[in-house]
């Protein structure tokens, strides 16, 4: 009897050499971490270019490995002895429990894909494929299609099974979490920066996150929604950290300062500042924000350039060339557009001039900057940060 599980797959591409070992430790700890608290234990088992989760039911291991970054390919299958005929017996198991049986459904065009991971399973490829065909054929009398199929039976055999499968899907693909290193996402509560976080860590990023508010002249509406996204966004790789840190003073300052049309790049300044040195703290060796070129005035080339030139860590920007309506599909897809569209207090509209300067040069912030005794300013803003771990519990 052929027993369920779900079949992992991963590009193969990027993985010469080295690489791929790397890449397998980050993927197994992600799965870990996505099967954590599941209904039962499951098993995470590695085969060669294959990882096979089992042990819990189906469509609970599906929903926990839909949302594994670097997986690209996430397939229900049934698993069985390493025989021609325990595969028949599986095709039919498994075309009878989605269909019914031969009787109780209409032919369907249907095309058998065969691999062998082991080469020395008694069939090849080609006559594994026939020989199920075949059984499909006289069992079932469907008709053979192998360029538009209805049903696409996949058939894989490795060392020590085979496996059946009749569907799959796409993971999220990308690289596991921590494959490309640490970053620190600057994250506030519009659609952008969520996003722009998840696109990071596709790329392998582990992220932290700060978000900045404009206490004490604004509530800790921002916080929530801020705690809430970083909850979302902790599915794709567990024991995120949230940074809060209140520059609300510190705003006024400026605007004090007289920064006047310069007002929002500057507080795009300071809050670079201090993501820089938290940053280092927290041991990111990148900063990642939300942008796109041109969407609002502050995101100009001119001002993009004025603002990460105070950083001298890479500044990632994953969304500088995204249009509006592709990050709010983006953000439905993983789940943080519901929670973005809620209303807050934002301490980016606090304070804001009512014409904001689109081409700034950094020179034109040396007065303003001076009078804020950045040196002592960024070491205080730090020291009244709060941290929250929005994943537990
Ligand atoms: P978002 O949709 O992410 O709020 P936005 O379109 O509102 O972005 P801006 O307000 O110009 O754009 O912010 C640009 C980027 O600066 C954001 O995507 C985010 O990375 C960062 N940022 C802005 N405000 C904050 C904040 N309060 N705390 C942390 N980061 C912020
Ligand atoms: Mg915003």
């Amino acid at each position: 009897m052929a027993r369920p599980c779900v079949l992992l797959k991963y590009g193969e591409l990027m993985l010469k050499g080295r690489n791929r070992g790397k890449f397998e430790e980050y993927l197994r700890d992600a799965l870990r971490h996505a099967v954590d608290g599941a209904s039962a234990p499951v098993r995470i088992s590695q085969r060669p270019g294959v990882v096979v989760l089992s042990g819990a039911p189906m469509s609970e291991l599906m929903d926990r490995a839909r949302s594994v970054i670097g997986v690209s390919v996430v397939q229900p299958a049934w698993r069985t002895g390493r025989s021609v005929d325990d595969a028949l017996a599986t095709v039919s198991q498994a075309l009878t429990e989605r269909f019914g049986g031969p009787d109780r459904v209409g032919p369907r065009r249907f095309a058998v894909r065969a691999h062998r991971r082991d080469k020395t399973f008694p069939l090849n490829s080609e006559r594994l494929a026939a020989r199920i065909g075949s059984h499909v054929v006289e069992q079932w009398g469907w008709p053979v299609d192998l360029s538009d199929p209805e049903v696409e039976i996949t058939v894989e055999a490795d060392q020590r099974e085979v496996f059946v499968s009749l569907h799959k899907e796409r993971g999220q693909g990308g690289l596991p979490v921590g494959a490309s290193g640490r970053a620190l996402v600057l994250l506030s509560g519009g659609y952008d920066s969520p996003v722009a976080a998840y696109r990071a860590m596709r790329r392998g990023l582990r992220c932290d996150f700060v978000h900045f508010t404009g206490a004490p002249l604004t509530g800790p509406s921002s916080t929530y929604k801020a705690y809430a996204l970083v909850r979302q966004l902790d599915r794709f790789q567990g024991g995120s950290r949230l940074h809060v840190i209140p520059i609300g003073n510190a705003q006024r300052a400026l605007a004090t300062a007289g920064a006047g049309k310069l007002q929002v790049v500057a507080q795009r300044r300071l809050m670079v500042r201090t993501a820089d040195a938290l940053a280092r703290e927290v041991g990111a060796h990148g900063l990642v924000a939300g942008d796109s070129l041109g969407q609002v005035a502050s995101q100009t080339l001119a001002n993009m350039a004025t603002v990460e030139e105070v950083t001298s860590l890479p500044l990632l920007r994953p969304l500088v060339a995204w249009d509006k309506e592709e990050i709010i599909a983006e953000a439905r897809r993983i789940g943080t557009a519901e929670i973005s569209t809620l209303p807050d207090e934002d301490c980016c509209s606090l304070l804001t001039p009512p014409r904001v300067a689109t081409r700034t040069t950094p020179s034109q912030f040396a007065t303003v900057e001076r009078r804020m005794e950045l040196d002592e300013l960024v070491p205080k803003l730090l020291a009244d940060i709060q941290v929250h771990v929005p994943g537990a519990a």
